[in-house]
């Protein structure tokens, strides 16, 4: 069953002289537990549709549904249980004067949950922070750390999506297997749904079963990951891509 499904999706920005066509005619799909990796240059429309799904631009047409739902104009409050997103800068995404525990329980208040002291250990746990960085400022952890913490945030309405903007990107080389691993981890143990953008193929090879090629705001190819390993691309500019990456 296909768990987000985007069809001839158009976004633009600006009027007249100054409109930008971000996204043009995107199709896609994912399944319920797939990972499908949307890959292009910077500016080819990637953050755009991930923005478009959550609520987050304006001037749309086509078609979005998560779950079967058709979306339209105004996101709910059960639309964000369902589908989460987590950003490429956690440093950006956390609000500097909130502890962990502030940001974990306002979001788990918001949408009502119970035992939020108990769930707040457990979603540290999630993440591999233990209890003693409840009560910390995000000045006071490491990057990898703060994205863990907004990893939790984004587990905490126990969504069926994680939507993943460059999630592993800000990070020191060092850090970013920590995190993907982690994500790959949560996704197995959740059977959660991904749509993971990346300028970087060999981070999508990692996590993602499916790739959705992109440039200047088209969807140009899709392949699988083994495609992806064996350099069967059709497309030149997927070609470009792959030679220009580690895969
Ligand atoms: P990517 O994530 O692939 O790097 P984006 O989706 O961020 O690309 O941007 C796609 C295009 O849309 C770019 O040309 C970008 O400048 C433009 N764009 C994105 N957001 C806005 C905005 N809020 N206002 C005007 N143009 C925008
Ligand atoms: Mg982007």
């Amino acid at each position: 069953m296909s768990m987000v499904e985007i069809t001839d999706l158009n976004v633009w920005f600006g009027t007249g002289r100054d409109r930008v066509d971000a996204v043009r005619g995107a199709t896609l799909s994912v399944d319920q537990g797939q990972s499908l990796g949307l890959v292009g240059e910077s500016g080819s429309g990637k953050s755009t549709i991930l923005r478009a799904l959550s609520g987050l631009v304006s001037d749309w047409s086509g078609r979005m549904s998560v779950n079967g739902a058709e979306l339209g104009r105004h996101r709910s409050r059960e639309f964000y249980q369902t589908v989460q997103m987590v950003f490429q800068d956690p440093y950006a995404s956390l609000h500097p004067r909130q502890t962990v525990d502030q940001v974990l329980s306002e979001t788990l208040q918001l949408h009502g949950m119970p035992d939020v002291d108990r769930r707040i250990e457990d979603l540290l746990a999630n993440v591999d922070l233990g209890h003693r960085f409840r009560f910390r400022y995000p000045h006071q952890l490491s990057g990898g750390q703060r994205q863990r913490v907004a990893i939790a945030r984004a587990l905490a309405t126990e969504p069926d999506v994680l939507l993943l903007d460059e999630p592993t990107s800000a990070l020191d080389v060092s850090i970013q297997a920590e995190i993907l691993n982690l994500l790959k981890d949560i996704r197995t143990e959740r059977s959660l749904t991904y749509l993971m953008v990346s300028h970087d193929l060999a981070v999508v090879g990692h996590l993602c079963d499916q790739i959705a090629v992109m440039n200047s705001g088209e969807i140009v190819e899709r392949l699988n990951v083994d495609q992806l390993r064996s350099r069967t691309a059709e497309h030149e500019y997927t070609r470009q891509l792959i030679s220009n990456s580690h895969v």
